[in-house]
């Protein structure tokens, strides 16, 4: 059994806490702290959410105004009325407090009629057990738990379940299916069978849902240490083919002539494991959860060499768009980013295969630019090889690209790289229009100093410029000597 008496003090000792206490003490509110916090609290688990939900038997907005004029009268106060919720957001925590009711739900929308209801009304209509057990801030039972669905136990069992028929509780709010993934993620938690069955029931009324609530979702399942629990779910259930379904599309293995491909959607997931050990950034993992999708629609079998998927990385970064469009995620330099990482994922991989050139080398620095740190993360999460002996040789390969590209960064500075002559000075010297001629032009010093022919400076590109110029039949309009 759990020893929850410490655990529930350091909960009441927190500062907002006390406030709330306080508060609902002077306007005589009876008010429980409820949701993550005290879930979190009980498993000892640092909240990586900074939010604190609190119930509360009468107004709402009486409750949160007396919060405010404790901490501070200029706090702005944002209320849902038809919910019975006040929100107050102070030094980025999000205080939510909600009037205690009862819901009921028809088919056609996961937003409930409320009404107002009692302790046990609200603890009931919440999604699972772990989430329906309330600490007291009266001073009548101050710091008791309330926990009328074992949620307590549940904890204990590590196991997710709903209040009452998992059925009904899916059914009228579809988004409960992704939160259970998400928790069942974050915590490693198992599912409970007539849950998880319920779950595969109704996974089709996810569509109900708002694709914001849906992504908002599939990040938080992302941001968990080990995503692939949380996909390898989603999957289960059914959600991968509605949600993502050209990542649906990566699964399986097939075989000509004895020869076999890896399972591309496993293959990805462990991928996605592997960088999340390596960084938070939330679009450096979409990339990884990407980064393949390009493969089912660039696979050939090649009788001499076996399974190829020849630019899958590009037919892959063109689907991106459509992907996160679909879910109306953000088309903005987010997506730019995931589209870049993916194109060029297969690259550092091809400079690790061959003799490294410093021309190749170049070419990579100035094509990723910002992005060949993430780059490299990203091939290097890639190695999902078992042989220890291909997995090592993989990884020294890129240690010595990446050696190369330091070695290369400092000395020519390629990262940020600007032509050290612009296309306007092109036309001034040429008497040129914006035209093809100024692009070839610029091109042609670009891939030089890229290829190490001419130096990263002002006089190379010049001379160059004035002869590329002259074989194109362009006459400069000052001689060398003058410049
Ligand atoms: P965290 O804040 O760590 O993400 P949480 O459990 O506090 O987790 P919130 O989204 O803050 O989650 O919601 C607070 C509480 O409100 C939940 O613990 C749960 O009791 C209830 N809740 C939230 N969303 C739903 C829902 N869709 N259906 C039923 N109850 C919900
Ligand atoms: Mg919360």
């Amino acid at each position: 059994m759990i020893n929850t008496n410490k655990k529930i003090q350091k909960l009441i000792k927190q500062n907002i806490v006390d406030v709330v206490y306080k508060s609902s003490t002077s306007i005589s509110q009876e008010t429980y702290v409820v949701g993550g916090a005290v879930r979190d609290c009980l498993m000892d688990r640092n909240r990586k959410s900074s939010d604190l939900d609190f119930v509360t038997l009468g107004c709402e907005m009486t409750l949160a105004n007396e919060i405010k004029n404790k901490i501070n009268k200029n706090l702005k106060i944002s209320r849902f009325k038809k919910f019975g919720t006040a929100h107050i957001n102070f030094n980025e925590i999000n205080i939510e407090i909600v009037k205690a009711r009862k819901e009921s739900y028809n088919s056609s929308s996961r937003n409930p009629d409320v009404e107002p209801g009692n302790l046990l009304d609200d603890l009931k209509r919440r999604d699972f057990t772990i989430n329906a057990i309330a600490v007291s801030l009266n001073d009548k039972n101050f710091g008791e738990l309330i926990d009328p669905f074992d949620g307590l136990n549940d904890l204990e069992n590590k196991v997710i379940k709903t209040p009452t028929s998992p059925e009904i509780t899916l059914s009228d709010d579809p988004l409960r299916i992704l939160r259970g993934v998400r928790f069942s993620s974050e915590l490693n938690f198992e599912i409970d069978d007539s849950l998880l069955n319920a779950m595969i029931k109704n996974c089709d009324r996810v569509k109900i849902i708002s694709k914001e609530r849906i992504v908002d979702e599939i990040n938080k399942i992302l941001l968990t240490d080990k995503p692939s629990n949380g996909f390898k779910l989603l999957d289960k259930i059914g959600l991968i083919q509605i949600l993502i379904p050209s990542l649906n599309k990566l699964k399986g293995i097939e075989e000509i002539e004895g020869i076999t491909h890896k399972d591309n959607f496993y293959h990805t997931l462990q991928v996605v494991d592997n960088i999340s050990r390596v960084t938070n950034k939330i679009w450096l993992r979409w990339a990884a959860l990407l980064h393949d999708i390009g493969k089912p629609n660039s696979k050939r079998f090649d009788k001499k060499i076996g399974w190829t998927f020849h630019g899958h990385e590009y037919i892959g970064s063109k689907m991106i768009f459509e992907i996160f469009k679909k879910l109306k995620m953000p088309l903005n330099s987010s997506l730019k980013y995931v589209q870049k990482v993916v194109m060029l994922s297969s690259r550092p991989i091809i400079l690790s295969e061959n003799i490294v050139t410093d021309s190749a080398i170049r070419r990579l620095i100035y094509d990723a630019g910002e992005e060949i740190e993430d780059l490299l993360m990203l091939c290097e999460a890639d190695i999902t090889t078992k042989n220890k002996k291909r997995r090592e040789k993989y990884l020294n390969n890129f240690k010595i690209v990446r050696q190369k590209i330091k070695i290369v960064e400092e000395r020519d500075k390629i990262r940020n790289f600007q032509p050290p002559i612009s296309g306007k000075f092109i036309m001034s010297i040429f008497n040129l229009k914006p035209s093809r001629e100024v692009g070839i032009l610029k091109e042609k010093i670009k891939d030089a100093i890229l290829d190490g022919k001419i130096e990263n400076e002002y006089k190379s590109a010049f001379e160059l410029l004035l002869k590329e110029g002259t074989k194109m039949g362009l006459k400069p309009k000052i001689n060398e000597e003058k410049v």
